[in-house]
């Protein structure tokens, strides 16, 4: 019996014992195609030397300085690098350590932001259902998924959501893409009006929607004219980089793709690559000088922020990345990609929809195309397909949950830029079997 209390409690699960490139093995010495990057995470793939040698020289010349007491080389270079490539005015980083800290960073700051220059009275939040930000209380409250809060709600601060950016599922067939984005954009006006303007600290964002739905990119324009609303209201926007940042999406950032910059923007999984637990908050100028010139310091903190392994982790990271022209092949392999989906799947009749910006993809499960009428949700469908694909060999980010009362099951793609043209036919043909194989095991009654 196993000491160690997991997610899935019932669950067993392979025991992982080593990974080199795009492979994880267990310990029967079974292989595992990683083809999403365990949750969007391993953008180098796996074991790479550098960054191994990066970590241990920095373990051996420095392990640890509380961030109190001291700044570091190593944190220092890792803030000026993302600030090189930052989206345009940001010019300061908040080291934490993953992808939850980072929202719960970017919400406290944004609210002390408005403390500071005298406005208190600002105090909701607005986001979008179907959005995911994280674990902890505050992320948690931000994010717009509504199994994964229910039993905490009571707990959570109060929070406004509104309509995701699906257009897969909500546009009006009598609605042009332009006209749908500027009906979400009216809805996000009207909510802000409602709540006070004035009364409203920030919208959060992710710019292409993950955990959720499933790398979802919004309609052409939307994001810019949400810019121009927070403008309008001097609303701040947080951009929730976590999962489809730091090259993902085929761009260092997905608001690259969007004429967008945002005030406060989070990121994590691929800045340390699965190597070392840290995210990140990119921080305005504006906001950042407010803080300089105000109390002098930002009212928050945990013991391993700027840890310097984590640092020289990411930092090595984003090297490779750059040397290797790293992000350029996740749009390339990313088109690659969707051009596989699409062979496999466009035909299916249990495929609805192929979505996803660079090697960020996913394809939408329906038990009918015409009607987008999704699986009964005890059917567990998702499930089901990584089931089958682990029994191939094959790891895939599987999704579901019930959501504003709407079912759907979504199977994400993110491998490891360093894939090659190969690895994605093997990643397409493994999960096309895997789809046949879950939806053949279906109890038929309940197949609809
Ligand atoms: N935001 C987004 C968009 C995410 O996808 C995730 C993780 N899936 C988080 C925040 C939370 O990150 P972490 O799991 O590192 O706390």
């Amino acid at each position: 019996m196993s000491a160690i209390f997991h997610r899935q409690i019932r669950t067993t699960l392979p025991q992982a014992v080593s990974a080199s490139g795009l492979y994880i093995t267990d310990t029967a010495g079974k292989k595992y195609l990683d083809a999403c990057g365990g949750a969007a995470v391993s953008c180098l793939g796996h074991n790479h030397p550098d960054v191994i040698a990066a970590m241990a020289a920095q373990m051996a010349q420095l392990d640890y300085a509380h961030t109190s007491f001291f700044t570091t080389r190593v944190a220092e270079e890792l803030a000026d690098t993302l600030i090189a490539n930052a989206p345009a005015g940001m010019s300061h980083v908040y080291l934490v350590s993953g992808g939850s800290e980072a929202m719960e960073a970017a919400l406290k700051m944004a609210r002390q932001y408005f403390v500071e220059i005298g406005e208190p009275q600002r105090k909701h939040f607005i986001a979008r259902r179907q959005s995911y930000h994280g674990n902890t209380l505050g992320a948690l409250a931000v994010g717009g998924n509504a199994w994964r809060r229910a039993q905490f709600e009571p707990l959570l601060i109060d929070v406004t959501h509104v309509s995701p950016c699906y257009e897969y599922r909500d546009r009006l067939p009598t609605e042009t893409t332009q006209q749908y984005g500027q009906r979400l954009v009216m809805e996000l006006e009207a909510e802000l009006l409602r709540l006070g303007p004035d009364k409203v600290i920030g919208i959060c964002v992710e710019p292409v929607v993950g955990a959720t739905l499933g790398a979802v990119p919004a309609v052409p324009g939307y994001f810019k004219a949400m810019r121009a609303l927070c403008d309008r209201y001097g609303v701040l926007l947080i951009a929730d980089e976590v999962m489809c940042g730091m090259g993902r999406t085929g761009t260092l950032h997905a608001v690259e793709q969007e004429s967008m910059v945002p005030d406060l923007m989070a990121v994590a999984k691929g800045l340390g690559g699965g190597y070392q637990a840290i995210g990140a908050v990119l921080a305005q100028r504006k906001i950042h000088d407010v803080f300089a010139h105000g109390s002098g310091q930002f009212m928050h903190g945990h013991t391993y922020i700027g840890h310097p392994v984590a640092c020289a982790a990411a930092l090595e990271v984003q090297r490779i990345l750059q040397r290797e022209h790293l992000v350029e092949a996740s749009r390339v392999h990313g088109l690659a990609l969707q051009r596989k989906l699409q062979a496999a799947f466009s035909r299916h009749p249990h495929v609805g929809d192929i979505r996803g910006r660079g090697l960020f993809q996913a394809i939408e499960l329906v038990a009918d195309r015409q009607s987008k009428q999704p699986f009964a949700p005890q059917l567990q469908l998702n499930a089901r397909i990584r089931e089958q694909a682990m029994a191939r060999g094959l790891m895939v980010y599987a999704m579901g949950g019930t959501i504003d009362g709407r079912q759907g099951d979504h199977i994400l793609l993110a491998p490891p830029f360093i894939v090659e043209d190969r690895d994605l036919d093997a990643i397409v043909t493994r999960l096309a079997d895997a789809v046949d194989a879950a939806l053949a095991a279906l109890p038929s009654a309940m197949a609809a």
